[in-house]
């Protein structure tokens, strides 16, 4: 079977029969007798809203230096997709017929990144354009030598086959995301019928979506961030993919689900998008130990707390605040960390040594499932610790407290307890007056704490027999 044979499908026909739209897949022929020659839809200039000026400066330099070198070269994903929408692009990928080795040489800016998925990072300063060579699907182009793909048990391990624009564009995620600027004419192509998905703010996989979320289940947290971030729904098929192959998000590394997490949850939309996550059931996959605690709620406790942390986070990318993965992480497992702590100190042990051993135990079962980078749960634990040690501000303690270095998080992570309904809302009324007031005031508020006198007589009488003997 031929391209003339596969020709005229319709759309219809790229989304219910999959073998179809994958080129028919098992022929030994040579690739150009099996890929189907569809004509996308080219909308010009006139008939859509992108402009250049729109269009960050190093991406039109990336353009043009690939373009006059002849290589072809596109924008695409989501900098073509939010520009459609009349937002402003995250960043800006580039797709095209240059291979990595050969991008690399035309820029001197340029860095060839990743193993599963090889592309080049071209830097502006703090500007990152990613560039990636056209790929076509693994079936499509196997035994060809040209490049490389591993898969296993459907899933894709690497994805380095390369192909045409049109292969490109059919081994994309999400047809809102296979729409290819073309900077020599400034039109959009559009090859999967992405256009109309935008227009009706639907997130559709290309092709069968059973087999493209066993190729990567990483899709269908993408699927739900991209619906948090643009406020489109999820086709029926995807939901009804995520609903039954959910668990195989357990099989992806740690390492590039902690990846994706951050996307979720430091892209500005943590809230929707945490409420997407628990309505398709994939938020478990992610944070275990969390689900188990949300799953006997108390109060409403953990649930309030995330959501007010999550909110919070919001709130500060939208003024350009920073965020970091420790504060998130901090409150993400908080729940499971104070009930851990909780059945140490039923055991025997101080509030301290509970918490720094819950905090252990927490973060280790939690980086099987999503990576927690040492140099981040260091500073959860902190926040953890400093918790148990927030209380005690009696003496000198209150100003040791406040010269650490993790005392603002620390203090703000007890802001975020207090409002999610904790018993701490006295304490955290006395930090915030303590940073209000003057050295001599902190140190008046320090001498009324309560107990503060007690213990440091129960501190001299410790000493004594220690001198004497
Ligand atoms: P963002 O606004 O978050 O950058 P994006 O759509 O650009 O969204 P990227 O992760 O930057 O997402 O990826 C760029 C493009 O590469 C996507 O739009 C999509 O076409 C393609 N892509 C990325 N990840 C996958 C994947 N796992 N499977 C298939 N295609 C993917
Ligand atoms: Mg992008």
């Amino acid at each position: 079977m031929g391209a003339e044979t596969l020709r005229p499908l319709s759309k219809e026909c790229y989304y219910t029969h999959p073998r179809l739209w994958l080129k028919n897949i098992s022929s030994p022929q040579p690739r150009e007798a099996r890929t189907i020659s569809t004509s996308p839809a080219i909308i010009p200039r006139a008939e859509h809203n992108i402009s250049r000026s729109n269009i960050s400066e190093s991406a039109l330099k990336v353009l043009y230096r690939l373009t006059q070198a002849g290589y072809s070269a596109h924008l695409v994903g989501g900098g073509v997709r939010d520009l459609l929408l009349g937002r402003e692009p995250k960043d800006f990928d580039v797709a095209t017929d240059a291979r990595p080795e050969e991008i690399k040489a035309l820029f001197r800016n340029c860095r060839l990144i990743g193993r599963r998925f090889v592309l080049a990072h071209v830097r502006f300063g703090r500007e990152i354009i990613e560039v990636a060579t056209f790929r076509a699907q693994h079936e499509a182009a196997d035994g060809e030598g040209e490049g490389e793909g591993v898969m296993e048990d459907g899933m894709i391990l690497r994805d380095n086959v390369f192909g045409t624009l049109e292969d490109d564009a059919w081994r994309r995620d999400f047809t809102v995301n296979a729409l290819y600027y073309n900077v020599a004419d400034f039109s959009v192509i559009d090859y999967t019928d992405g256009m109309a998905d935008l227009k009706a703010g639907v997130l559709r996989l290309i092709g069968e979506p059973g087999a493209r979320l066993r190729e990567d289940p990483v899709r269908m947290l993408r699927a739900v961030r991209f619906a948090a971030k643009l406020g489109f729904r999820l086709h029926p098929d995807i939901e009804a993919g995520i609903h039954e192959l959910g668990e195989l998000l357990t099989a992806v590394p740690p390492a590039r689900l902690f990846d994706e997490v951050l996307k979720l949850f430091q892209g500005g939309y943590a809230v929707q998008g945490y409420e997407l996550l628990r309505h398709y059931g994939l938020f478990g996959y992610l944070f275990p130990q969390t689900e188990a605690c949300l799953a006997e709620e108390e109060n409403d406790f953990p649930h309030t707390l995330l959501l007010k942390a999550l909110g919070n986070t919001d709130a500060r990318i939208a003024v350009g605040k920073p965020v970091t993965p420790a504060f998130l992480f901090a409150a993400l497992l908080w729940d499971p960390v104070r009930q851990a702590a909780a059945r140490l100190r039923e055991a025997g042990m101080s509030e301290l040594q509970a918490l720094q051993a819950a905090s252990q135990d927490v973060i280790s079962e939690q980086t099987r499932r999503v990576t927690f980078p040492k140099r981040f749960s260091i500073q959860s634990r902190e926040i953890w610790t400093l918790q148990a040690r927030l209380p005690q501000r009696a003496g000198k303690r209150a100003l040791r407290l406040f010269e650490h270095p993790r005392f603002r998080a620390a203090y703000d992570f007890l802001l975020l307890r207090a409002e999610a309904g904790e018993d701490v809302s006295e304490l955290a009324e006395w930090w915030t007056r303590f940073q209000e007031v003057d050295h001599e005031a902190r140190l008046k508020m320090s001498s009324e704490v309560k107990g503060s006198s007690g213990k440091r007589r129960k501190r001299r009488r410790r000493k004594r027999p220690a001198a004497s003997s």
